[in-house]
């Protein structure tokens, strides 16, 4: 794998054709040093962008790229940092572009994303507020088709040249004992090559079944510096094997990073994900 930075400040959602992962922000929920773990796919003419969050039309902005010339899209779970730039594709599409992007979805979540949080925000009609819009108004629903023979509910589809399976991941609340258990979030499996398991609790089977099944590349991994609430924290994920350790990049990871760089190397992990750089599989 080659990790090369932005050069010159400005992306470009194409590339010559092999598999880019560029994350736009690689910060936790409240980061203020980083933006929020949002990723870009980008793989030849075809990109996905994994959630975007409160920050993140501002975070595509500062690298020359707008919220209209987003194609796909696919949200992981309903927390701000992963839905609240949601609103602005949203309305930018409707009344600026008209144009509708694409929304990679699955049914299940698809109730709970517009029903319970976009809804809110965009569902009354401009001409006749009785009307309230639907889903379909703002975008063109793509449906991941479900999986059977995985360790768990998982989801495919095929964007382009992008082959992406969702997974179901145990993030909240912090009681639940399974995905099973979980409120709806889930993980990707990328070009069966790469895992990003976005926002999940410590959870060894998802990394060790999908491991099994896909001898992955990279993992790009949760991962806060205590221990508690709903992600993964350091010292849990160090409980992985030395051989999944060496492949795994951690997001979403706290202000305080610099204080525990050298611990992430000495326990083993390929080290912190860095914001607005090109891991190219
Ligand atoms: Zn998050
Ligand atoms: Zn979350």
């Amino acid at each position: 794998m080659k990790i090369k930075p932005l050069k010159n400040g400005s992306l470009k959602l194409h590339n010559s054709g092999k598999l880019n992962l560029f994350f736009i922000g690689v910060g936790s929920a409240f980061s203020k040093r980083h933006n929020q773990t949002n990723l870009l796919i980008i793989k030849g003419p075809d990109h996905v962008l994994v959630d975007l969050g409160t920050k993140g039309p501002q975070a595509l902005h500062d690298i020359g790229v707008s919220v209209s010339q987003i194609e796909n899209i696919l949200i992981t779970h309903s927390h701000a940092d992963h839905i609240g730039g949601m609103e602005e594709i949203a309305l930018t599409g409707r009344y600026v572009t008209k144009k509708k992007p694409n929304l990679i979805v699955t049914e299940t979540y698809q109730h709970i994303l517009w029903d319970m949080s976009l809804r809110g925000g965009v569902g009354f009609n401009e001409d006749n507020a009785w009307n309230v819009l639907s889903v379909y108004d703002f975008f063109n629903i793509i449906r991941p088709l479900y999986l059977s023979n995985f360790p768990r509910e998982t989801f495919g589809i095929q964007v382009g040249g992008i082959n992406l399976k969702l997974m179901r991941t145990k993030h909240i609340p912090d009681s639940s004992d399974s995905w099973k258990s979980s409120f709806w979030s889930c993980g990707l499996v990328i070009d069966d090559e790469v895992l990003f398991t976005s926002d999940t609790r410590y959870d060894p089977e998802l990394v060790h079944d999908f491991e099994k099944k896909f001898n992955f590349k990279a993992i790009f991994h949760d991962c806060q510096f205590f221990t508690g609430g709903v992600h993964a924290s350091l010292d849990e994920i160090n409980n992985l094997s030395p051989a999944v350790k060496k492949k795994m990049y951690l997001t979403h990871y706290g202000d305080n990073w610099e204080q525990l760089e050298a611990k992430v190397k000495k326990c083993g992990f390929a080290g912190l994900t860095l914001q607005t750089t090109f891991y190219e599989i």
